[in-house]
């Protein structure tokens, strides 16, 4: 019997792994996808979306044909083979957000420890830097808010870290798993029954905790099975799905502190976006949109002769406020149902009302466009929401499934609110917290 078996291997999945062991723990770990067939990953993580198309830009898109452009990658490693490597915390903002029935039940004070937990692990520099106190001030002079986002090169994938975490005797990993099916007695997961490989051999995992880490969209759909009610018709349908849809929001002719600029070009391992102050953003309502400069990204050229005279895209990464009609259907392959609202709309507009003027009187003229077309960035978020009273689908503020003692979740399928920040460093943050819980002593 293992102490901990863990279903799903990116970024989740294997911080739970790497923690547990380090506790001296037993752990077991079952991944859908194959260890090394990407046509077979993509295929087993395409998703249905009739309504706005839930898709990526990433290193797959392309790579197998126009419809391989999925949000996600079924693999030993997860999405993290697919990813851009952008680590991001969520803004302490993020955390008080309020609606009827959702909000975080921890603060960013709480999460403070496992960010620098998951940053160690990672070898991150998750911090704002020193050189860049003179900008900030300018900036912040301005009614504008500086947020770094780290992006170390080259960009983290954890096929490499299985490879080598895989040699600890306290390890065992199942790939290619087919099936699951779980087998729950007196609120507790007493067993769960894996399908694995092309030849269908049925292995059983007993151990004392179940963790769900199959990401945003997965997740939700093993958390439907684990609560025993897996054959309903018409499936389960889980609203609040968020995702931080993107697009081109204008464009900057830069004449003013032009050398400034160069710290929002994704050319260097660390970017920074322009955002709202956070006490603005308390008091409007508006949602913590990010604004990025895009420029030529070329270092053989100066900077000055990269960005003076040209005109600089401006783009946005949204928060998307979680909406009951935006959500998952808990289907295999699972449908995702999920749209830019005319609420979205309007508090983008009113966003850009106040940030783009911000922006036009430190560094120049700015076009603002008339339409911004945006599509989803693959932030799946917001299903499984965690809660200080957990009802339903959603989970205790550890990740603990409400009516099963011993099964977890940890994904961004926790998050209530996911402002316009990359996830990851938070779903990381979140399972070095669960972890610690267990540390004896
Ligand atoms: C193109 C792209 C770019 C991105 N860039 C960034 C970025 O720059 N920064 C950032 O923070 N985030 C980014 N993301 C999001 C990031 O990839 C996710 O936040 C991160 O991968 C989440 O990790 P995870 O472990 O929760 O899920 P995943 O990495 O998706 O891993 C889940 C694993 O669970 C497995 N699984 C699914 N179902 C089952 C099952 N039934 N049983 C067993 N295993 C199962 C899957 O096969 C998969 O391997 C990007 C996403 C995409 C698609």
């Amino acid at each position: 019997m293992a102490d901990v078996a863990i279903y799903g291997s990116g970024f989740a999945g294997y911080t739970m792994t790497a923690a547990a062991l380090e506790q001296g723990q037993r752990v077991i770990v079952v991944e859908r996808g194959p260890r090394a067939n990407r046509q077979r990953s993509v295929d087993l993580a395409r998703i249905r979306s009739p309504w706005e198309l839930v898709q990526s830009g990433g290193r797959g898109g392309g790579e197998f044909g126009p419809d391989d452009r999925t949000p996600r990658l079924f693999c030993l490693g997860g999405t993290s083979l697919l990813w851009a490597g952008k680590w991001r915390r969520l803004d302490a903002v993020d955390f008080c957000r309020r609606s009827a029935s959702r909000a975080w039940p921890i603060t960013v004070r709480d999460l403070e420890p496992f960010y620098r937990a998951a940053a160690d692990r990672f070898g991150l520099d998750i911090d704002d830097r020193a050189d860049m106190a003179p900008v900030r001030t300018i900036v912040e002079a301005s009614g504008l808010r500086l947020v770094r986002i780290a992006l170390p090169q080259p960009v983290l994938r954890l096929d490499q870290a299985w490879a080598n975490l895989e040699t600890h005797p306290n390890l065992q990993v199942f790939t290619d798993v087919e099936r699951l099916d779980f087998e729950l007695s007196q609120g507790e997961v007493k067993r769960a029954f894996a399908k694995v490989g092309n030849d269908g051999e049925c292995i059983e995992i007993s151990a004392s905790r179940h963790v769900i880490t199959a990401g945003g969209i997965a997740s939700p759909y093993l958390i439907h099975r684990l609560s025993g009610r897996k054959s309903e018709t018409p499936k389960p349908f889980l609203g609040g799905y968020m995702d931080h849809p993107k697009g081109p929001i204008g464009r900057l002719m830069p004449t003013r502190h032009i050398d400034d600029l160069d710290y929002m070009l994704v050319s260097r391992d660390d970017i920074h976006v322009f955002a709202l102050p956070e006490a603005e953003l308390l008091e409007s309502g508006i949602g913590n949109h990010s604004v990025f400069v895009w420029g030529e990204t070329r270092r053989d050229q100066s900077l000055r002769s990269r960005i003076c005279g040209r005109w600089l895209q401006l783009n946005i990464n949204c928060e998307q406020f979680p909406d009951p009609a935006n959500g998952i259907s808990l289907d295999d392959p699972p449908e995702v149902r999920w749209r830019i609202s005319s609420a979205t709309r309007r508090d983008i507009d009113a966003f850009l009302d106040r940030i783009l003027p911000r922006i036009s009187a430190l560094f120049g003229p700015v076009k603002r466009a008339d339409w911004v077309a945006m599509t989803g960035a693959s932030h799946p978020a917001g299903c499984t929401p965690l809660s200080a009273s957990p009802l339903g689908a959603e989970l205790h503020a550890d990740g603990q499934l409400p009516t099963l003692a011993n099964a977890f979740c940890v994904s961004s399928s926790g998050f209530p609110f996911a402002g316009s920040a990359n996830p990851t460093l938070t779903v990381v943050a979140l399972a070095e917290r669960l972890a610690q819980t267990w540390c004896p002593g």
